[in-house]
């Protein structure tokens, strides 16, 4: 196995503290009930290098097909936001020692699958819950790292506009402590190879639907619909299950929800 995810790992890990301290000093203090300015200099939202940044896309696009605009939008308070092409900064060595490598790997793992008959075994389970993990974390620092943006058709919210994104959430009324540990729970995640107590917790589905889903809730859950693969994904971030059919339960409530 490439040596490539483990040096990925292992610089979050070792800058677990420069990464949340760079996000408390920037999006989270304010000052006399202001945000502050945040540094133009960016740092890897990973390993907190700040050399060599590039834009790390959320939503990676090679997984779904091209009209992703109506897919990925979240409604907060009345406003949308989009996340298609959102970008969160990377240093170019995390993109390639990890970023990279991974997708490749997904992309093998997805292609030409039918996954009733044949589903992933556990190290396929371990590298799609490694992915899942990824774009969740992606999904917070993008939304601590934006402001609520006024609309044309609404205008200027006063009270919102000072605000990160993740404080807006539905679902959560973060406080600023909450965020912080969210991030740093998640960080931790990215940086721990094994996934054993979490196997029951991500239950695959096979896909007939044409058009996608998608819903995430921070720090809980995450489903996604796959088209392209016939496949859908639903993960818990935090729950254990002792079998995958409890997992799956809970999730056909929630999906039954939202859908
Ligand atoms: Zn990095």
């Amino acid at each position: 196995m490439s040596t490539k995810p483990q040096n990925f790992r292992k610089a979050v890990r070792q800058n677990i503290k420069t990464v949340i301290d760079y996000i408390d000093r920037n999006y989270v203090l304010r000052e006399n009930d202001k945000a502050i300015t945040p540094s133009k200099d960016l740092i890897c939202m990973f390993c907190g290098r700040d050399q060599s940044i590039t834009k790390e896309h959320i939503i990676p696009r090679w997984a779904f097909v091209k009209d992703t605009k109506a897919f990925f939008t979240v409604t907060l308070n009345g406003l949308h936001q989009t996340y298609n092409k959102a970008t969160i900064p990377a240093c170019s060595q995390c993109n390639s020692d990890l970023l990279n490598d991974q997708e490749r790997l997904l992309q093998q793992l997805f292609t030409g699958r039918d996954v009733k008959k044949e589903p992933f075994y556990w190290d396929g389970i371990q590298e799609i819950i490694r992915w899942l993990e990824l774009i969740d974390y992606k999904f917070q620092i993008y939304n601590i790292t934006r402001r609520f943006r006024a609309s044309k058709k609404v205008g200027k919210i006063d009270y919102l506009v000072d605000f990160p994104l993740y404080m807006l959430l539905p679902n959560k009324d973060y406080t600023p402590f909450q965020v912080l540990s969210a991030i740093r729970r998640s960080l931790k995640r990215l940086s721990v190879a094994k996934k054993h107590k979490h196997l029951n917790s991500l239950v695959v589905f096979k896909s007939i639907n044409k058009g996608f889903h998608f819903f995430h809730t921070i720090d809980e859950y995450i489903f996604l619909e796959l088209p392209q693969y016939q496949i859908a994904l639903f993960y818990f971030f935090n729950e254990e299950f002792g079998t995958v059919k409890e997992a799956h339960n809970q999730a056909m409530s929630i999906i039954k929800k939202v859908y």
